[in-house]
């Protein structure tokens, strides 16, 4: 393998845009989680493994998670990774207490603004916020944009089994699309009322679980309306935006055919079909899927001004990875646009 560079040699830089940290406060708040009473069975499946399981996957990890500085400028360097977009990792703080949660959010966006500060070439930063208090978390995300120079929110996902679609968080929405910052639909487990079945084959992290959640959360929010309402927010989507591109021909079909029908009263008429919300309303990043045909797919059907590299630190970072990326068949000013520019456009950089 050649050595990967920093620098931009190959004709692009590389800015990862989905990359994961975590505040020593939190992981300290989500010890007292895991010790309780009633523990979030998706939580204690994730965090129980990467805070207390002794293999060399799970001490890695936790370690990494906690550093913005030495070690992760390191692993960027050696991976050829310029610039990471760096938001708090799943689930964050919506696992937490409604009070825990928004003083958390606070403290994490101070900590990762500093690094950001201290490392402003190398480091872009997502606000935290906390769902479960939506007046807070709008507020929170205002001052992480205005204050802290923040780019983008992210949010893990639902919050203790509640999804975006649920327009008491939609405070969330209408401030991120009036601050023109994009929101992160990170996956995390999916809840209690959902998990049981995949715990038990053991799918419900990263492997796929996180993906149906994920995805199943970005179609409520679709289904809600509220880009009707909010037609300039965009929000991002990992992991190949969680298979929905490849869904997007049947989902207009059949989610046309139940509104037409009025199968679900309660379902509002939206003004477009699905795949029209993904197609202006969401990006997409290729977070742990270094995966040429995935990734052409996915141009092709959303536009390559929607696509972006990201690389999933520290939960799957191989360097092998970024070199097979840098491989693909794919225009030279394609691939600027997947690794560079579309991440400069959108978050602004
Ligand atoms: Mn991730």
């Amino acid at each position: 393998m050649a050595e990967l560079k920093t620098g931009g040699a190959q004709g692009y830089l590389r800015i990862a845009t989905e990359e994961a940290f975590a505040p020593p406060e939190m992981m300290a708040a989500y010890v007292e989680v895991l010790d309780g009473q009633n523990v979030d069975p998706g939580f204690e499946s994730l965090m129980g493994f990467y805070m207390r399981h002794k293999s060399e996957r799970a001490t890695n990890i936790f370690r990494r998670l906690q550093d913005l500085g030495a070690e992760r400028l390191a692993d960027m360097d050696a991976r050829g990774i310029d610039r990471q977009v760096i938001g708090v990792t799943a689930p964050g703080v919506q696992v937490l207490t409604k009070d825990k949660a928004t003083a958390l959010s606070v403290l994490a966006n101070d900590q990762l603004a500093d690094a950001c500060r201290k490392h402003p070439d190398r480091f872009t930063g997502m606000a935290a916020v906390a769902p479960q208090d939506p007046a807070h978390a709008a507020k929170e995300l205002e001052r992480a944009v205005k204050k802290l120079g923040m780019r983008a929110a992210v949010i893990n996902s639902h919050t203790h089994g509640e999804y975006l679609s649920d327009q008491k968080f939609w405070p969330i929405l209408e401030a991120a699309e009036a601050l023109d910052v994009p929101i992160y639909l990170h996956p995390q487990t999916p809840p209690k009322a959902m998990i049981a079945p995949f715990l038990e084959a053991g799918l419900d992290g990263a492997v796929f679980g996180f993906g149906v959640e994920t995805g199943f959360h970005a179609l409520r929010l679709i289904g809600s309306g509220a880009f009707d309402r909010f037609p300039k927010l965009q929000f991002l989507l990992g992991h190949m935006g969680e298979a929905l591109p490849f869904w997007m021909y049947r989902l207009d079909y059949m989610y046309g055919a139940g509104l037409k029908s009025k199968r679900y009263p309660f379902q509002p008429q939206l003004k477009h079909d699905v795949s029209h919300y993904l197609k202006h309303n969401f990006h997409i990043t290729n977070s742990g899927v270094a995966w040429e045909p995935a990734i052409k797919f996915t141009q092709a059907v959303l536009g390559e001004d929607r696509v972006l590299y990201a690389m999933d630190y520290p939960y799957q970072c191989p360097p092998e990875e970024v070199e097979i990326l840098d491989r693909m068949d794919m225009a030279p000013a394609t691939k600027k646009k997947f690794f560079q520019t579309n991440a400069e456009k959108l978050f602004k950089l």
